[in-house]
């Protein structure tokens, strides 16, 4: 991992004075909406932008359509999502047309891939801004420019390595919320677009992390979510994951979660801290990706099923408790039925909770892109049938033997589907729906479980007496 670099507070500062500039602007957009695509680091740059737009005197708008600025914050870990984000894009096109001065800005990882941002620039002109993953922090200079030269601004920066801090911010949920702690991956996973996207290995400093994670403490945070590539590599300071790990779980804050995790970086410290630490909940996403060593080589993991298999073990070990969850690719070039069998096999060993799959999608400019790929989609489609179906029982498995146990329920919402219910998550990060009112969202209330469905269950709180 390299030296990490912060970028200048002098040019925060710059870009702080800017927020103030265009707030003065009379002919400046007075409300927004973003558009929030992939994972939760994407999730965690919208924030930023969003406190950065408020900053700029704009206002949430709910509604899409009836926002003065649009923005995309895009992915393009596969195909689809990368689709997807340019069709809606183009559609704006047509909302541009009734409300010529409608300002549409794309960023994130789709238009840091190679010719993406050119390509834009010349086909879809009536986008007002194009930026990248690294130079998120100057979109109010960006802003500034656009409504004051009156034409588009494209800017992707091909340097990284730098770490912002500093931003102004409009988190989500105030009672759960998420923290960088790192930034880019330095793994080069052959199907993986995210080095190119995301840039290299760089962390924060650690006392950064926990200056933020008390100020989120004091405005209420009872769950707190570790976030970055890989974890388990973080080397902020010198500190290893596990060392920052422990120090975060000293501020006593409810729930310590963190997510991702590769299993080749994945130390005995960190397997340790599962059965010592109060805070730290008994649920790891620990992405496998295929069963079968000579796919994982081709992949270059960097593990073997054994490998992940004894992790596993020493895991429960330590915490037989812990719910397990994993990304699993169907069809990687070259896959056969009997390396598939593999993957089939160590679903049934290691029994996730949950597993979410997807069958392989090339990405223009990785390795694996390259590779011969003669399975037809059909068979490809069978595969991920049957993962599906096996991973569902299993699920269905682990949550039915949840049925009569008491649970701690962090409320994260109110239910979607069941009027008059809320959801939240136990600290196994099953979500458990049971009756209950609005008041109770970010707060933990105690339910016993009374049935599993697919992906959820269902409870009813426990009311105690006195
Ligand atoms: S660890 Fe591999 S899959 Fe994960 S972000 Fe890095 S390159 Fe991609």
């Amino acid at each position: 991992m390299r030296e990490t670099i912060n970028v200048p507070q002098a040019e925060i500062e710059r870009q702080r004075e800017f927020m103030r500039l265009v707030e003065k602007l009379p002919e400046r957009p007075h409300s927004y909406h973003i558009v929030s695509m992939g994972c939760q680091m994407n999730e965690r740059d919208s924030e930023t932008v969003a406190g950065m737009l408020e900053a700029m005197g704009m206002a949430r708008q709910p509604v899409r359509e009836a926002a003065d600025l649009i923005l995309y914050n895009t992915c393009c870990v596969r195909e689809n999502a990368e689709n997807k984000a340019l069709g809606n894009v183009i559609w704006l096109k047509e909302l541009k047309k009734d409300r010529p001065e409608l300002m549409i800005c794309v960023g994130g990882c789709m238009t840091q891939e190679k010719g993406m941002a050119a390509m834009m620039k010349q086909r879809y002109p009536f986008i007002d801004l194009v930026y990248g993953t690294h130079n998120l922090y100057k979109l109010p200079e960006y802003i500034y420019r656009v409504i004051t030269e009156k034409h588009p601004v494209v800017e992707v920066m091909d340097i990284d390595g730098e770490v912002v801090e500093g931003l102004p911010e409009r988190r989500k949920k105030h009672f759960s919320a998420f923290v960088n702690i790192m930034y880019g991956c330095d793994n080069f996973c052959t199907y993986c677009i995210v080095p190119y996207v995301r840039g290299r290995e760089r962390s924060r400093e650690p006392e950064a992390i926990l200056a933020e994670c008390v100020r989120l403490q004091d405005e209420g945070a009872q769950e707190i979510m570790l976030l970055g590539q890989n974890v388990n590599s973080y080397r902020g300071g010198g500190a290893a994951f596990a060392e920052l790990l422990y120090r975060v779980d000293r501020l006593g804050i409810p729930r310590i979660r963190f997510m991702t995790s590769h299993p080749k970086d994945l130390s005995d410290e960190l397997i340790h801290a599962y059965g010592e630490l109060k805070h730290l909940m008994p649920q790891l996403h620990l992405p496998v990706q295929a069963g079968s060593d000579e796919i994982l080589r081709r992949m270059n993991r960097r593990y073997t099923r054994e490998h992940y298999l004894e992790l596993v073990r020493r895991l429960r070990g330590v915490c037989p408790d812990i719910g397990l969850t994993s990304d699993i690719i169907v069809g990687f070039p070259g896959e056969t039925q009997a390396q598939f069998e593999e993957t089939m096999s160590l679903v049934r060993e290691v029994r996730y909770d949950a597993a979410y799959t997807f069958i392989y999608s090339p990405r223009t400019g990785t390795p694996a892109a390259k590779m011969p790929d003669d399975t037809p989609y059909e068979v490809k489609s069978e595969r991920i049938q049957r993962l599906i179906e096996l991973q569902q029982a299993i699920s269905l498995e682990v949550l039915e033997k949840q049925v009569g146990t008491r649970q701690r329920v962090l409320v994260e919402a109110a239910s979607t589907r069941d009027a008059g219910s809320v959801g939240g998550k136990t600290p196994r990060g099953h979500m458990v729906n049971f009756p209950g009112g609005p008041e109770l969202i970010g707060t933990f209330a105690d339910v016993e479980i009374v049935s599993a469905g697919r992906n959820t269950l269902r409870g009813r709180r426990i009311i105690q007496d006195g």
